[in-house]
């Protein structure tokens, strides 16, 4: 058993000022769509003038593993029977109850503290009963129905959930029923579009990050990710890019054994973050090396043309250029999900003129107008993904149209300022 450390950390500690406060917290600073997103919507809403702070609790590896096992449990998969386990009832409360007390000595009755994803609700009660209002903020989620275990989820969350005042989420259906309707709101997320995520790159900025891993050959020493690879990739091979965490509710297996339908002069690159770095995800690893195998067993004819990056994310902003050259050099991008509650992948690669094909589930379908924006093709149909990112592969007027739409969508939708706004609308209205 690992020991249980209950000291959060400061992200961004909120400046101290007169007026109430807006403080997130959520799970980790790094890896991860909400860890990119908070990034981003604190620093904007922070130069908008409003005190913000961002907070990240810790917790043991069992507290993990289980909040893992809630985030399937939302997706529709895994035994709902474990919340019934009062010893991992009292795990979940006994983590986060001292951090709450921690938060609320920090801050003040008043200041509004925005609780992201199932791992940092159970701070809401110490928070409520110290005078702040508590706001949750849920990115995850799948449509229920009757083999779906979110009654159970949400039964388990009753104790926390009562001291919630308001619930976000990407879709109407994620969120939790026993929150009256008129305090449930939909909030889709956003990225920055100058961030080194997604800012223009050139074409020579591009290739030489490319080449620094040794994607397109001549490996640098220090590189910011290792690649496993047979070889590079030819300068004129066409390129299906998937950049996920090692999750399986992703699809990395399943997009790489998609390869074998595509034309036989594409390249894959599957890339991800380096899964030790990463601590609110100990699926990470075993996903990787399912991955690995999956690739090691193809005929060479087919492992020449797949390519797995693992990145460092010890330097955020190198991290952030290399997934930025990633997405520019791909022909197509892809997100396989099985589930996903917004896919941020899916807008950026979409905000870069990229053609992408994605699963028909969740958020994404949100994200991209089928046929319009981007492709979505029914998520277990593995035959119809390979079929659509090989027609896309043969028809580049295609793509382009596709690509050109995206953009203008993830423009009009989908950017840091209509996220700041929606804060403004629904999360404080009374603060600055
Ligand atoms: N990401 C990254 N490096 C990686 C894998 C992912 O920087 O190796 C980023 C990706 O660009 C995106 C975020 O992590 O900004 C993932 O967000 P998304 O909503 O797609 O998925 P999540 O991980 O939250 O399920």
């Amino acid at each position: 058993m690992t020991k249980n450390r209950t000291v959060p950390t400061w992200v961004h500690f909120p400046l101290q000022s007169n007026t109430s406060r807006l403080i997130h917290v959520n799970a980790t600073a790094k890896g991860g769509g909400v860890a990119e997103l908070l990034s981003h919507l604190v620093e904007s809403q922070a130069s908008a003038g409003l005190s913000v702070g961002w907070g990240v609790i810790s917790g043991s590896s069992e507290f993990f593993d289980l909040t893992k096992r809630i985030h399937h449990l939302l997706h529709g998969s895994g035994d709902a029977g474990l919340l019934q386990d009062d010893d991992l009832a009292s795990l979940y409360r006994t983590t986060l109850r001292p951090q709450a007390e921690w938060f609320a000595d920090h801050l003040a009755a008043g200041d509004v503290v925005v609780l992201h994803d199932p791992q940092t609700l159970g701070l809401a009660p110490g928070l409520s009963s110290r005078g702040m209002r508590v706001v949750w903020h849920c990115h995850i989620g799948s449509k229920p129905d009757e083999t779906t275990p979110h009654s159970a989820v949400w039964q388990f969350f009753e104790p926390y959930l009562k001291y919630v005042d308001t619930v976000l989420t990407s879709r109407a259906e994620f969120a939790p029923t026993q929150v009256p309707e008129s305090r449930r709101h939909v909030v889709l997320p956003a990225i920055a579009p100058e961030s080194p995520k997604n800012r223009d790159l050139s074409d020579s900025e591009v290739d030489s990050r490319l080449s620094g891993i040794g994607l397109l050959g001549h490996e640098y020493a220090e590189s910011e990710a290792a690649v496993e690879q047979d070889g590079p990739i030819p300068e004129s091979a066409p390129m299906v890019l998937q950049v996920s965490r090692w999750d399986p509710l992703k699809g990395m297996a399943e997009v790489l054994r998609s390869l074998e339908r595509l034309p036989p002069e594409a390249h894959l690159v599957l890339a991800g973050p380096e899964p030790r770095e990463i601590t609110d995800d100990p699926e990470g690893l075993a996903v990787l090396s399912q991955v690995r195998r999956v690739r090691e067993a193809m005929p060479d004819a087919l492992r020449v043309r797949a390519h797995l990056v693992t990145m460092s994310m010890a330097d955020p902003e190198r991290n952030a250029l290399l997934v930025n050259a990633l997405q520019r050099r791909a022909d197509v991008v892809t997100q396989k999900s099985l589930q996903e509650g917004f896919g941020l992948t899916v807008t950026e690669a979409m905000l870069k003129e990229r053609a992408v094909v994605a699963s028909d589930v969740g958020g994404i379908r949100a994200q991209i107008r089928h046929g319009r924006t981007g492709l979505l093709v029914p998520a277990e149909d593995d035959a119809a993904f390979a079929d659509a990112v090989a027609g896309l592969l043969r028809k580049p007027a295609r793509r382009r149209e596709l690509g050109l739409a995206a953009a203008a969508g993830a423009r009009a939708n989908f950017l840091m300022p209509r996220l700041v706004h929606d804060y403004r609308r629904l999360v404080h209205p009374t603060l600055n």
